[in-house]
């Protein structure tokens, strides 16, 4: 399962984040991923509960945001957000549509924590 290994990076982010800030229990972790980075957040939950059980991290709460596609037109430099079809991008500003590079949409981050 894809989420499981995720949910594993996340934990040693947020142990490493936990150390550092001598924190002894999270209580809530918000995070960001991007529309085509093949999450599935319900999937995540399940993971991230599984593996935080009698651990410092068990019983948080796990808050997900999904943010868009981001794409750079590779023609004008342009930033916009596909509408769509994700096999022709139509730039919003030029309309070139193949070859865009990617902004956003792939990541996933740590955005907020909340801990005691
Ligand atoms: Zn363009």
């Amino acid at each position: 399962m894809h989420e499981m290994s995720i949910a594993q990076n996340l934990i040693r982010i947020i142990d490493q984040e936990m150390s550092r800030h001598n924190a002894k229990k999270l209580l809530r972790v918000s995070i960001t991923y991007g529309s085509i980075s093949g999450i599935v957040p319900e999937m995540l939950q399940t993971a991230f509960k599984a593996l935080t059980e009698d651990t410092p991290l068990q019983g948080a709460e796990l808050e997900t945001r999904e943010v868009p596609l981001k794409v750079r037109c590779r023609s004008c430099s342009e930033v916009f957000i596909p509408q769509d079809d994700l096999l022709i991008m139509t730039c919003t500003s030029c309309g070139t549509e193949f070859g865009h590079e990617i902004v956003e949409g792939k990541e996933m981050y740590v955005q907020e924590m909340e801990v005691e």
